[in-house]
């Protein structure tokens, strides 16, 4: 009964509104036609308007708040609101634009859903770690099915940005700091977005984002300057933002950063030459939140001629900080800027609204029927808990502590233990922290009374009260324990004396990565390391559960603690998907998408890097003359595409189809995989090449492709991967993309590091 009334309610209101409203049609020339038609009637501040992006302030994601939001919806000055969510106040925000304002035209309605909108998945970095590309599409697929039920049309996400700095607190948002991996997972994300129609009432419109290199900020500082060659950005930077683009993103974000000295927002090289004439990119470009205004910090000019110069860049909307709606018009007047470049802007903007179908039925996305099933349906949620499991990374597990027995006592200890807010990680503006699970909560339920789990908290996240209270933030606050240490920790100590096995729950808050959240000391906590030491002195088996937005160094932890279980922050599920590896129904498969340093004084460490004319010797840490360090090794701690199993993977030789590709051809590269161990296991099995010599440096390893199988015990599989002559191009010193004849290294491995591997030619 419900439904049908919300039905004819809805006809209603669309026979008024259809009455009232443009009609699209379906045509790329009828979608020309259409705008032609519409902007024939706008005024020059209207189109102004349609350039105006504000937020309703449901989340913080930046210092300055819309203002009159209402007025300036009516009077046709707003072409798009952010972080305002349900079908409700969606839909009188967009009554208000096609009933109040002249022209009708509805408005777009954005978030950033990240990792998930209401069922939250791990963190990006995590989701990276899982090497599944269905995987990742389908978390994209659910976050759209969710958020357009909640009246969205428009995600923030993909963020895509390569981060080679473990300081750099947004390295959590990103997929790391491969150019490949990232680049398939841009892909998988667009597609789980937008699926294959925009139209359609669930699914959203991409936007990626930050275009472009701002994980590239220099000494990991937020916000900081990036300054890069061209045969870098073009190698290794830049495809991932291209790979989003050509899997047909409707939009881009631009970074805050500034590039080789004019900001992205700034930037028409980046805006118009790179993104538009060599990439043909169609759709629209925003700015990142109040970015043109921040171009007078930069040192670039006032408002009026920073958005002067932000519109002839190339940029189409301005987030938040009204500089466009405030000056264009003035500058029109003064001669700064032509109305083609206003028509130019508006017109992307209008054609992303006819794309999402908004001028066919601007409440497409406001059926208040739809959230209540939607959201949190109990397969996304399963969904969330596969994904958590597969994205937590096993580093260490000497004598085999893990898997646990599903019997005796378990003491879960440390600061991270039992805070369900934390555990959706950052960038999860829409979860429901006060209704997330914790750890010990998750434990709980998965565990029932067959394992008794004895709780303490073991010391505060951080020292230093003040940092603590900036480090969980929004609603993810941890308490404070008041009294000495020592007393704090004698408690925990007594506490885990009790039990057969420690599980130490440790790490990072979640607001320690995310935005403006770098850190230059990225080792675990002081005051957590020394509960942790205290944790070891017991003597009992200690299994290390890290949660953390970033690498962190783990130099101590590695030489101390049997056990460790990288967890990133798995979202919504996390407790139970915890549970789930520890007590051994899910074996774990998580690879790193980013090597973890010895040391930050290693940073920026990378696999891929160049050789250098001195490369130190294998098997050697120092020695004279040589690229190398005094005090610290070369080597990461654990390499790039690393991650253990409960059971063991067996590669035999690499072998290829031929020992030479031809430019028209491809080359098979096979390898065999056993399951030589006692538990059935997923393996990433990687693919690395390397170009031995060419008319410019190549890095020593390049990850070309990947293949995730599972194996029972005893099983074998020979996986077969085809190498073409496009998967040797790369940007020459012209930029010219470009495969050069010569010999070629293949490795194939269980990581960047523990390689087996085959040479062949690419022939004249
Ligand atoms: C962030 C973006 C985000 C935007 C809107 C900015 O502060 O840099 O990633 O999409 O806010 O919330």
């Amino acid at each position: 009964m419900k439904k049908i009334s919300a039905s004819i309610h809805l006809f209603v209101l669309a026979i008024i509104f259809m009455a009232a409203l443009p009609i699209q049609a379906q045509t790329p020339s009828d979608m020309n036609r259409f705008i032609d038609e519409l902007m024939g009637r706008m005024t020059v501040n209207e189109k102004i308007g349609q350039l105006n992006l504000v937020t309703a302030g449901e989340a913080t994601t930046g210092s300055v708040v819309s203002t009159d939001v209402e007025i300036k919806i009516s009077e046709g000055k707003i072409g798009g609101i952010f972080s305002m969510t349900t079908p409700k106040r969606i839909r009188a925000a967009q009554e208000l634009a096609v009933n109040q304002s002249r022209l009708k035209i509805p408005l777009i309605f954005g978030l950033d859903v990240i990792h998930g909108y209401k069922t939250i998945f791990p963190i990006p970095l995590g989701l990276a770690a899982t090497w599944d590309m269905g995987l990742v599409e389908e978390t994209a697929r659910i976050a759209a099915v969710e958020a357009s039920a909640d009246g969205l049309n428009w995600t923030f996400s993909p963020m895509v940005d390569i981060s080679r700095d473990a300081r750099w607190g947004r390295i959590s948002e990103g997929s790391g700091e491969d150019t490949y991996l990232t680049s398939r997972i841009a892909e998988a994300m667009v597609h789980g977005y937008q699926g294959n129609d925009l139209m359609a009432d669930n699914t959203l419109m991409a936007c990626v984002k930050h275009f472009a290199l701002y994980g590239a900020a220099e000494a990991g500082r937020d916000y900081n300057a990036t300054d890069m060659s061209l045969h870098r950005m073009y190698n290794e930077y830049l495809p991932p933002y291209k790979a989003a683009i050509d899997a047909g993103a409707g939009s881009v974000m631009t970074s805050f950063n500034d590039i080789n000295g004019v900001p992205a927002t700034a930037n028409k090289w980046l805006m118009t030459d790179v993104l538009r004439d060599q990439w043909g990119f169609g759709g629209f470009v925003v700015t990142d939140y109040t970015a043109v205004n921040e171009l007078i910090d930069h040192g670039l000019g006032n408002l009026q001629e920073v958005s002067a110069r932000s519109l002839q860049a190339g940029i189409d909307m301005d987030m938040v900080g009204e500089g466009f709606l405030t000056t264009l018009k003035k500058s029109l007047d003064e001669g700064r800027v032509s109305e083609a470049d206003i028509d130019r802007a508006c017109r992307r903007v209008l054609e992303a609204k006819y794309k999402l179908g908004l001028f066919d039925d601007p409440f497409r996305y406001c059926d208040e029927s739809r959230a209540e099933e939607a959201i949190l349906h109990p397969a996304h949620l399963a969904k969330a808990r596969e994904a958590a499991g597969k994205s937590f990374v096993l580093l260490k597990n000497d004598g085999h502590v893990l898997p646990l027995k599903k019997s005796g006592t378990v003491a879960l200890i440390g600061p991270l233990a039992n805070t369900g807010s934390n555990m959706p990680g950052t960038w999860s503006v829409s979860a429901d922290l006060e209704h997330t699970p914790s750890l010990l909560e998750g434990m709980r339920e998965v565990l029932g009374n067959r394992v008794n789990i004895i709780h303490h908290h073991g010391s505060n996240l951080l020292e230093d009260a003040d940092y603590q209270e900036r480090a969980t933030m929004f609603g993810r606050a941890i308490p404070r324990d008041n009294r000495p240490e020592e007393a704090i920790l004698a408690e925990a100590v007594a506490a885990a004396q009790q039990a057969d096995v420690i599980v130490a729950a440790l790490g990072e808050s979640s607001e320690m990565s995310g935005e403006s959240s770098s850190r230059a000391d990225i080792g675990i906590p002081a005051i957590q390391q020394r509960l942790l030491a205290e944790l070891l002195k017991t003597g009992k088996p200690v299994v290390l559960v890290l949660f953390t937005g970033r690498p962190l160094t783990l130099t101590w932890e590695e030489e101390q603690v049997p056990t460790i279980l990288n967890a990133w922050f798995g979202g919504t599920e996390t407790g139970k998907a915890v549970a789930d590896v520890l007590f051994g129904d899910v074996n774990p498969s998580g690879k790193l998408p980013v090597t973890f340093p010895r040391h930050v004084g290693q940073v920026p460490l990378y696999y891929s890097h160049k050789n250098t004319g001195r490369p130190l010797a294998d098997e050697q840490w120092f020695q004279k003359f040589r690229s190398n360090y005094l005090d610290v090794p070369n080597e990461p701690l654990y390499p790039f595409g690393y991650g253990l199993s409960y059971t063991t993977f067996v590669y035999g030789d690499v072998t290829l189809s031929s020992d030479s590709l031809q430019s028209i051809g491809s080359l098979a590269v096979s390898v065999e995989v056993s399951n030589a161990g006692e538990y059935t296991g997923e393996e990433v099995i990687q693919l690395y090449i390397r170009d031995v010599v060419g008319s410019v440096t190549r890095p020593v390893k390049e990850l070309k492709g990947f293949r995730k199988i599972r194996l029972e015990p005893g099983q074998s599989e020979r996986v077969t991967f085809k190498l073409t002559v496009d998967d040797l191009k790369f940007y020459d010193a012209h930029l010219d993309y470009v495969a050069e004849p010569g010999e070629f290294v293949v490795f194939v491995g269980t990581n960047s590091r523990d390689t087996r591997e085959a040479r062949f030619v690419l022939a004249d």
